[in-house]
């Protein structure tokens, strides 16, 4: 018989209530607080506060530049944070490589999975890219399973993650619940 096992999850942190979004608020979710405390070995993460850009910091957002995306500050795109935020993803991923998905805030330049503004010399070119840090976790592990805050409130979105986290410890050999 299998071993039973929580699976690490990592959640963007302002979704479990830290006040760690650019303007010192958060973005809380309860649902996600209250689940993930019970089911999973929730492991937190900010990539902008690992990345020393402070709280409450300028915002950020993503732009295309020489077919290259990049998070730079609104209004002054000379600070440009794009390595910063890989740094921290690949660092997170070497801390974590035993991590089995992602809740991430949606539309975030850093957190957000194929939900964020993409902007070319001003002009929004995209509302579906993907946050630096996040892309860079993908590129370092491409099995990993994302769902923002929004699919997670969403029956069947969030029905589809946890079959998919619980197959993915079975793999492992594993079972979970
Ligand atoms: S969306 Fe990501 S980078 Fe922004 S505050 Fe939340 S955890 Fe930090």
């Amino acid at each position: 018989m299998n071993t039973k096992k929580l699976p690490k999850v990592a959640i963007s942190q302002c979704l479990l209530g830290d006040q760690v979004r650019y303007d010192g608020t958060d973005s809380a979710s309860s649902d996600i607080i209250q689940y993930a405390g019970s089911h999973f070995n929730v492991i937190p993460f900010c990539p902008e506060v690992s990345a020393g850009m402070g709280t409450p910091r300028l915002p950020i957002n993503l732009s295309v530049v020489n077919g290259e995306h990049r998070a730079r500050r609104v209004n002054d795109a000379t600070v440009d944070v794009t390595q910063a935020l890989k740094t921290i993803a690949q660092t997170f991923i070497r801390s974590n490589s035993d991590i089995v998905a992602i809740i991430n805030k949606k539309s975030s330049p850093s957190c957000g999975h194929l939900t964020t503004k993409l902007y070319d010399d001003s002009v929004l070119v995209s509302h579906s890219a993907s946050g630096i840090f996040v892309t860079e976790i993908l590129k370092l592990k491409p099995e990993i399973l994302f769902i923002d805050d929004e699919q997670f409130m969403q029956a069947e979105k969030r029905a589809d993650f946890l079959s998919g986290i619980k197959k993915a410890l079975q793999e492992q050999g594993f079972s979970w619940k």
